[in-house]
């Protein structure tokens, strides 16, 4: 793994951070008062190739790899988290047609998600019953005539409402438990599905978090996504590479309330000098800044296998609950060195800290990510190293 960066994943970073400064940044704080959704950014960011920066060409993406996808994540989430996840979600939908997916699924929901045709995709596993044991999904897809009819609800789907596709799970045989569920393209619009509640979230409040409903909702035999029986595996495969993603999140929050403490200590004087220049809050900055980097590394260790196309399931899940849990804790110590003011909304801190919490719950939460590294480290005497 080679540390140093190429031009191209320095060009593609470089225009992240320059659209996250001159696009996102300016109105993160008016989105979430006001739950904007990013209509217009999410737009735009097509328009510049970014919301397929790890799709092939063929399908309107840039082709260039998960270590670029995921700095592009991190400079997004630094000035919008709320942006992100959305962007995230997308990224993920695209990754698992295109893994998956028959060429006519690939050209047209694909290049939909990279053109902004679709503006966004969704990912429409979680059930109000079934959030980490996923398998007890009870939507059904019944076989009707020359397609699928689809009953069930679904829970907590990010850009739910504002999707050109769906990516819906539901059990084609129930009596076959994880293996008889199977993944379907379902579009905006198509009758029988129905965006409920949207949630009204602590943080991430410009992204909208919505309910769905389908019933008897008509999906041809077109809209099945990779073989019968297999949705269950597709899911998991999906959610190792978000997990890269939702990581990435976490570090872009944390980095930017690292800045915002450090500027803040700085310039706030208390008993005649810059807090800054008390040890107590050093250590706070130093710790934060060690711990960010160290999840950064984490990070960046499991794009790199997941790009070449080597296993990363744990590396995934260690990048994803230490760059969550880091940078809870970064935001928690940038707040405390803002004081009073760091509980107001006159400055960002207390945003970072409302939108990076749910990094540690989403896409598995940290006690998943637990049970998945013990898991392999049980497995594998070689990651004793
Ligand atoms: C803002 C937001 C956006 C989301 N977006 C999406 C989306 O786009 N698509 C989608 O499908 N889902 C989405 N989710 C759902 C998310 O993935 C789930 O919330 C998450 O998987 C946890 O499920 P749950 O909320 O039902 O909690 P539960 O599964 O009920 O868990 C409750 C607690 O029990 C713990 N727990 C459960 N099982 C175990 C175990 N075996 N061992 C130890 N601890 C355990 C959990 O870690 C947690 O602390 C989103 C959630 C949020 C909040």
């Amino acid at each position: 793994m080679d540390l140093d960066l190429t031009t191209e994943q320095e060009i593609i970073r470089d225009t992240a951070r320059q659209f996250a400064k001159r696009e996102l940044a300016p109105v993160a704080a008016q989105r979430d008062a006001q739950d904007i959704f990013p209509k217009k950014e999410l737009l735009a960011l097509a328009d510049i190739g970014l919301l397929g920066v790890n799709v092939p060409e063929e399908y309107g993406g840039m082709e260039a790899g998960v270590v670029a996808y995921s700095l592009v994540i991190t400079e997004l989430a630094k000035a919008c988290a709320a942006t992100t996840v959305a962007v995230a979600v997308t990224n993920m939908v695209a990754e698992v047609i295109c893994q998956f997916g028959t060429e006519d699924q690939k050209q047209r929901y694909v290049g939909g998600i990279t053109d902004g045709e679709m503006l966004t995709g969704s990912f429409a596993l979680s059930e109000p019953q079934a959030g980490t044991d996923a398998a007890s999904l009870r939507s059904r897809a019944e076989p009707g005539d020359g397609g699928w009819v689809l009953n069930g609800a679904k829970q907590w789907i990010t850009s739910g409402d504002t999707s050109g596709v769906t990516v819906v799970w539901a059990k084609t045989d129930p009596a076959s438990g994880p293996r008889g569920i199977t993944c379907f393209l379902v579009e905006k619009d198509t009758p029988g599905f129905t965006v409920g509640r949207h949630e009204d979230k602590m943080g991430l409040r410009g992204s909208s978090t919505v309910s769905l409903t389908f019933e008897d909702c008509f999906v041809p035999d077109s809209a099945v996504l990779g073989d019968l029986g297999d949705g269950f595996k597709l899911a998991m495969v999906a959610l190792d590479g978000g997990r890269i993603g939702v990581a990435s999140q976490g570090l872009g929050i944390g980095l930017a309330a690292l800045a915002e403490g450090r500027s803040y200590s700085l310039e706030r004087k208390q008993f005649g000098k810059p807090i800054a220049t008390f040890q107590g809050l050093q250590w706070m900055l130093a710790d934060t800044a060690t711990e960010l980097d160290a999840a950064g590394l984490l990070i960046l260790r499991a794009a790199f296998l997941k790009e070449n196309k080597r296993p990363f399931t744990l590396e995934a899940s260690m990048a994803k609950v230490y760059a969550s849990e880091a940078a809870w804790r970064a935001c928690d110590r940038m707040l405390q060195i803002h004081g009073g003011y760091g509980y107001v909304k006159e400055y960002p801190i207390e945003r970072y800290l409302r939108d990076a919490r749910v990094t540690r719950i989403y896409e598995g939460t940290s006690e998943v990510q637990r049970i998945v590294i013990a898991r392999e480290l049980l497995k594998r005497q070689d990651r004793l190293m």
